[in-house]
């Protein structure tokens, strides 16, 4: 029997559109919209999933786009509350403009972590790069959360400061970090995936604090790509896009591999022959063909040049579908969803 990753946790984008106009984004540059496409998923489609995969523990909803533009995000986090099914957004949201009562719905119903995008310590700094964006509307919201947690006894959702390190905000590094602990954030320094705009002057201090200074002096020194652990994700938490499409990982927005989660089925299609062939690409077992979104991304081609190949990933086979699905216990009681 052919097996098959069969992961507890998915993402899919709860919504491709973004109100910003970051310089390095690929959102911006419009480079994601032929493939991505612009809209916002359905709660019918985010619904069905759940409904049909009860072995989904965790499903992460961020990726190009900002997930409080999707209208429907209150009633899909609910719902998700109620089948018991974590919800996160932990590769970023810009947090600018979210309404009072959705800040709340994500606190009522335990909207799990999120990773919030701020690089800089005031207005004039994060605007540089968070183009339409204003800080103090970005901390205003999390003081929100921070007041909804307090008010619910909750700790949940878990809030993250990500700055990207820029040479016009790495001066703000220690105000960040110390706003962050007094906002109860955890704080992460990343290198910017772009060495053009505005590129790091104080290298040594950024190289101390991450490893390198910059992505391709991360690649000199490690030998792998700096975010190489991203792969991973084709078995442990594939990327589905806002209307069903497979695009395996979160980093792939140039090519689809084939199929529709929504359609098709999310086993079927998460376990395609393509994704399949590139799960073997990605173990070296495999030479890269032209049809397979990985063979053109920077982060095979590292490890095709290092022979950096990822270790094998424990596979599941359909047979052990039924063994520890989620909701055995029935759908969690509204009532508690204050507690
Ligand atoms: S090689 Fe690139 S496209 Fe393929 S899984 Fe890794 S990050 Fe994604």
């Amino acid at each position: 029997m052919m097996l098959k990753a069969r992961p507890k946790k998915i993402g899919i984008e709860a919504s491709s559109l973004c109100q910003l106009s970051c310089p390095s984004c690929p959102n911006t540059s419009g480079a994601i919209h032929p493939v991505i496409g612009r809209g916002f998923l359905k709660a019918d489609d985010f619904r069905k999933i759940i409904d049909g995969n009860p072995w989904i523990s965790g499903i992460e909803l961020s990726n190009y786009g900002e997930i409080f533009l999707n209208p429907h995000l209150p009633e899909m986090i609910e719902y998700a509350f109620m089948r018991r099914v974590d919800v996160s957004a932990d590769n970023g949201v810009n947090l600018n403009d979210v309404k009072e009562s959705v800040l709340k719905a994500v606190v009522r119903y335990r909207f799990r972590s999120m990773s919030c995008s701020i690089d800089g310590a005031c207005n004039e700094t994060y605007r540089i790069y968070r183009r339409g964006g204003n800080f103090d509307a970005v901390l205003g919201n999390i003081e929100k959360l921070n007041y909804y947690k307090a008010k619910f006894s909750s700790p949940w959702p878990r809030l993250r400061w990500q700055f990207v390190a820029f040479g016009h905000n790495e001066h703000e590094i220690p105000l960040a970090r110390k706003l962050a602990g007094e906002l109860n954030m955890s704080f992460h320094l990343k290198l910017s995936w772009d060495p053009h705009f505005s590129p790091v002057k104080d290298r040594e201090m950024i190289r101390n604090e991450t490893g390198a200074a910059t992505r391709e002096e991360y690649r000199q020194l490690h030998g792998v790509d700096y975010k190489q652990s991203l792969c991973r994700k084709l078995w442990d938490q594939p990327q589905i896009n806002w209307d069903g499409r497979i695009l395996g990982c979160p980093r792939n927005f140039w090519a689809e591999f084939g199929g529709n989660a929504f359609k098709d089925g999310l086993l079927h299609s998460i376990n395609s022959e393509r994704i399949r062939y590139a799960r073997k690409m990605l173990r070296g077992k495999k030479g890269a063909v032209p049809d397979i979104p990985c063979s053109t991304c920077d982060i095979y081609l590292t490890m095709q040049q290092n022979k950096t190949w990822l270790v094998k990933q424990p596979l599941l086979s359909p047979s052990r579908v039924l063994g520890g699905l989620r909701g055995v216990s029935g759908p969690r009681c509204p009532r508690h969803a204050d507690g």
